[in-house]
């Protein structure tokens, strides 16, 4: 069948697999090799594995375009960046993924890049910031305040000054939102989050549209790739579409927890205000309490992970603050709550009695 005419929740499991032929594995390759005999498609490991197309092709169809597996989501970042023109401005969110933030601050110190904050739910303000910038980076919902942008918008206008425009993705999924199909020219992911599901590895990818724009891009991204070097594992690839082929009944049900918790975390007189943006299995509160409190919310839950990180079918939770390079705008006392698929009256009980320790 055509993959156009399956809906996500089938996408998410058909695709990426060999073809069907009698005899063959149902399941996708798992291949482990540093070469190629030579003088077929592709010549050596550093340029392309069959486990990679395979994941490749499932995420690019969700997302609506062509997408290359990297390492992890900071080295899918890092190609996204890559291209900036040297010198060239970027406009990103105050508040996002840390790991991005600091690699931004470290290349304008470095005279490479220029940076310019914005707050990402002013869209005003952001187009208004984008004359002569040469690309606009989003979150949305942005990492941990889970703000959200108008991708649309400021695609159509990031577009009309001819600036590119990047969406990470990774808190969303592509099945709660594809950037490519509201006007952004790359997504990047965190495969380690939600794609993949269990917290047992890591991995990333970047996804460029089926254009003549996009597939230029795509070329520099899988250069940038091949001759950097970080390249992704073909095991965790393998691993991440494993767990790719469960996203839609995991979020299904990460979502349904999380709306849950977020009335009820709305309520509770230990917290001084909770962050959900309407969708997704993201949430935040700010304790009633400073840092220390906060902390001891954490490290009091016996069935919430505490740990750093997101996306896993079991439910996290973290004071961002604690991560050096984490931006000022986030509060100190603020936890990020990832919500898992655990019975969520069993995972209502551990964070009221944890906010008790207040
Ligand atoms: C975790 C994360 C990243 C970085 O991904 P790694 O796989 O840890 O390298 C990038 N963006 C967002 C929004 C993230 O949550």
């Amino acid at each position: 069948m055509d993959p156009d005419e399956l809906s996500p929740a089938t996408r998410v499991v058909s695709l990426g697999r060999v073809p069907r032929e009698p005899g063959a594995q149902v399941g996708a390759p798992l291949t482990l090799t540093s070469t190629y005999h030579a003088d077929g498609g592709t010549s050596y490991g550093r340029v392309g594995n069959p486990t990679w197309t395979a994941f490749e092709e499932a995420l690019g169809s969700l997302e609506g375009g062509e997408s290359l597996v990297f390492a992890s989501g900071m080295a899918a970042v890092a190609a996204a960046l890559s291209l900036v023109p040297h010198r060239g401005r970027v406009v990103v969110p105050t508040a996002a993924y840390n790991g991005t933030l600091v690699t931004l601050a470290d290349r304008a110190d470095a005279g490479e890049v220029e940076v310019t904050h914005v707050d990402i739910t002013d869209t005003g303000a952001v187009v208004a910031a984008l004359d002569g910038a040469r690309m606009l980076w989003i979150e949305s919902p942005t990492n941990p305040l889970l703000e959200v942008a108008e991708v649309a918008a400021l695609s159509r206008a990031a577009r009309d000054r001819d600036v590119l425009v990047v969406v990470d993705n990774t808190f969303a999924t592509p099945l709660l939102q594809q950037p490519l199909a509201a006007g952004a020219d790359v997504v990047v992911h965190s495969a380690t989050k939600y794609l993949s599901g269990h917290s047992d590895l890591l991995l990333g990818a970047t996804v460029t549209a089926a254009t003549e724009r996009g597939r230029a891009l795509h070329e520099r991204i899988r250069r940038h790739r091949q001759l950097h070097g970080a390249i992704a594992g073909p095991m965790e690839t393998w691993l991440a579409l494993r767990g790719l082929r469960t996203l839609s009944v995991r979020l299904e049900r990460a979502c349904a927890n999380a709306a849950v918790l977020a009335e009820r975390l709305a309520q509770h007189p230990g917290v001084d205000r909770m962050r959900y943006p309407g969708f997704g299995a993201m949430v935040a509160i700010d304790v009633s309490g400073d840092a220390e409190a906060a902390e001891r919310v954490a490290a009091a839950t016996r069935l919430w992970v505490h740990a750093t990180s997101l996306g896993g079918v079991e439910s996290q939770i973290e004071r961002r603050r604690r991560q050096p390079g984490e931006p000022e705008v986030v509060p100190e006392n603020l936890l990020r709550l990832s919500v898992g698929i655990e019975d969520v009256d069993d995972l209502w009980r551990d964070l009221d009695a944890a906010l008790g320790a207040i």
